[in-house]
Parts: structure tokens; C-alpha cells; sequence
């Protein structure tokens, strides 16, 4: 079958072929092919190639599509992909394990299928799975250019809040000192450092600790991220969990049953330019935390779960009453997040507080 396509010389295809990728207009059906020096890269819209180019017709092979669960199942399954792991959300058994199926069988580089079992649910806010194929319920996610080993059944994870960590994460300064007070597996804490800031991550779960440790190992910051077991109440000064030292894991459960604190006993009273509060259902109550964290200048970014009438009120008011008169506060940016359940919005406020 005859195409139209692009004739550029060899040297200069990569170049074209990025700049008719940003029109738009690559035929992706088809492949490129090579013929006496001359690269021809078919385009499906010939009126929309940039005029420098010659555009002639040619036959090239079509380009072979890997078989997607959909091809297989002759409809398109919703799931969600993090690393290997493949994740459903499915409440008909007989369609999970169909899918489940389609999944392994395609080319799709699944290890593991997994069926929500549970809500996500506790303090740790992990849920349950169903393994519906291959086994393990461990993988490695990549997002933005970072690696997080995980244990979905261990730990909190989702990748579908990765945007709204860019745009915080974005915001970070070199020596800023950070601090993520609910900070799981460390999709905050990590970039963060990668920004060459001072990165603190706390987290009640000992198997998110773990994690957050091998992964500011996996990608090269752990020099500047010190990762602490326990409840965030503890982290400030009065507690004797203290400051860690970079690199080292803090336990405050160690401290709180009696051992030896690590680290010098001056806790991180004062000490934060920038903290993370991803604890949606809950945060308020760990805003006098906050506050006492919070430096003479210190940016929130307080996550919250709210009506869509009022979604970004209620956070501010609390915060208001958390940290006045002893801190100015001003809402620099209200993000909606994403939709919750019905007329229910996951939000973000960024606060400045300047003492
Ligand atoms: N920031 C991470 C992310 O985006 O993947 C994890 C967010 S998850 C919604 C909340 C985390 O807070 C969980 O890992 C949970 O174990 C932790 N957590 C809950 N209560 C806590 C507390 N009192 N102190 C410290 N961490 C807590």
C-alpha cells in the first residue's frame, strides 16, 4: 500500500522525525525504511509536513503491533500498570481472571496480576490483593526518571498521584531542608533530594522505611535523605527521637520503648523550609505538628479530601487556627488533585507560613 512519506538523508532523519512527531503527523502505522542512502518516513497528514520537506509515495512494510490485552479479549480492559505488577479493579471474578489472563498472554511486560481485594484502609493505609496470576506483590515503578522498589501489599503506593508529586517536587531549591511527614516508599522525598535539598521522610510503617532507605540508595541520594520509623508527633524536639544523621534510619519506636535515640537529641523543632502532609483523610490533626516543624519561613503542602462545594475551605481554616498568630498565612495555590468519589475532590493547598 502506497503512503506518503518523508525523503530525508539518512543524517538528518532522527532530526525530522522528532520534528514531524511534534506536528503530529507520523503515519505510527508503518515503518521507516532505508533505500540508496535515503530515509522515507511515512506521515499521514502530508498537508501539515513543514515545507523544507519532500514528501513522495512509497510502500513500506506495516509496522507490527504487539499484542495488547484488548486484541485478545476483543474489548478494552481498564487497569492500572505499576512496574510489573498489573492491577485491576474489578468486583466480577470471572472477568478479573479473564483479564488476568489476556494480560499474561499479551505482551504487556506483566510478572504479576493483582485484583483490589480491600479498601485502602488503618493508619498505614495499605489493602488487601487478590493474586490473580503470576505470583509476588513486589516490583520496581518507575516515575519521572526515579525507581521505587515496592511491596504493594507492604506499603502505600499509587501512581496516579505522579503529576501532582512533579509539581510539588518542581518547586524544591538546593539546601532546602524538606521534610515529608507521611512519607511512604519516598516518591517525595527522593526527587526532592535529587534537587540537592536536605530530605527528611517519616513514616509509622517500618516496611515503607525500609524501602525509602533502599530506594534514596537505588537512585543516588542517600547521602541526602534520612529516613525515620515512627509517628511524626515524635519527630519534634520533647520526644528524644532526634535528628538522624544523613543516610541513617531513625526509630522512634526504638526511642519511645526506651533505647538509645539515634542522633544528636535536637529534634527538627524549627527545622523545615518545606513539608509534605499526603495523609488526605487526616492531616488536620497533625497540623500543630506541622507548625512546629515549620521554619521562620515554610511552604505546605497540605493534602485534603473535601466536598466539591467547599474543597479547599475547610483545609484553610485549619491551618489558619494551626498556625496564627504565630505564622502569616498565605494560600499561594489550590490544586485539584483528582476526583475522589462522587463530589468528593483530593486537593492540595500550598501555604506559605512566614513567622
Ligand atoms: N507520601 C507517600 C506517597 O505519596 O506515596 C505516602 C502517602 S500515604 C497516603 C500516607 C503514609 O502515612 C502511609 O505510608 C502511612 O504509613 C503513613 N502514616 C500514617 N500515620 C502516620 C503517622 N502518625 N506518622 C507517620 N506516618 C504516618
Amino acid at each position: 500500500m502506497e503512503v506518503p512519506c518523508v525523503r530525508v538523508e539518512r543524517e538528518e532523519g532522527e532530526t525530522a522525525r522528532r520534528r514531524l512527531a511534534e506536528r503530529d503527523v507520523l503515519a505510527n502505522d508503518f515503518e521507516i525504511t532505508v533505500e540508496d542512502g535515503w530515509l522515507y518516513i511515512p506521515v499521514d497528514d502530508p498537508d501539515a509536513v513543514p515545507e523544507e520537506y519532500e514528501v513522495v509515495e512509497r510502500a513500506p512494510p506495516a509496522r507490527e503491533r504487539p499484542e495488547m490485552p484488548a486484541d485478545l479479549l476483543g474489548y478494552e480492559p481498564s487497569y492500572e500498570r505499576l512496574g510489573e505488577i498489573v492491577i485491576l479493579d474489578e468486583d466480577d471474578p470471572e472477568r478479573a481472571a479473564e483479564i488476568a489472563q489476556a494480560v499474561m498472554d499479551s505482551a504487556l511486560p506483566a510478572r504479576t496480576v493483582l485484583n483490589r481485594a480491600s479498601k485502602i484502609r488503618g493508619e498505614l493505609r495499605v489493602r488487601d490483593w487478590d493474586v490473580l496470576a503470576g505470583d509476588g506483590t513486589e516490583t520496581v515503578h518507575r516515575e519521572y526518571g526515579f525507581e521505587y522498589a515496592l511491596d504493594l501489599a507492604a506499603v502505600y503506593f499509587s501512581p496516579r498521584l505522579a503529576t501532582e508529586r512533579h509539581r510539588v517536587v518542581e518547586q524544591v531549591h538546593e539546601g532546602e531542608r524538606v521534610l515529608d511527614m507521611f512519607a511512604g516508599v519516598g516518591p517525595f522525598v527522593i526527587p526532592a533530594a535529587a534537587r540537592s535539598a536536605e530530605a527528611v521522610g517519616v513514616d509509622l510503617n517500618e516496611h515503607a522505611i525500609e524501602y525509602l532507605e533502599e530506594n534514596a540508595r537505588r537512585n543516588g541520594v542517600a547521602d541526602r535523605v534520612t529516613a525515620i520509623r515512627g509517628d511524626v508527633r515524635n519527630v519534634v524536639a520533647g520526644s528524644s527521637g532526634g535528628r538522624q544523621p544523613s543516610n541513617g534510619i531513625g526509630d522512634l519506636s526504638a526511642s519511645a520503648s526506651g533505647s538509645e535515640p539515634n542522633g544528636p537529641d535536637d529534634g527538627y523543632e524549627d527545622w523545615a523550609d518545606r513539608i509534605v502532609m499526603n495523609l488526605p483523610h487526616s492531616a488536620d490533626a497533625f497540623l500543630e505538628t506541622a507548625v512546629a516543624l515549620a521554619g521562620d519561613t515554610c511552604v505546605l503542602h497540605y493534602y485534603d479530601i473535601q466536598h466539591e462545594d467547599d474543597p479547599f475551605g475547610p483545609g484553610e481554616r485549619a491551618i489558619r487556627e494551626a498556625a496564627e498568630p504565630e505564622y502569616e498565612v498565605s494560600v499561594e495555590e489550590r490544586t485539584v488533585v483528582r476526583s475522589y468519589a462522587p463530589h468528593e475532590l483530593n486537593v492540595c493547598l500550598d501555604v506559605r507560613l512566614s513567622r
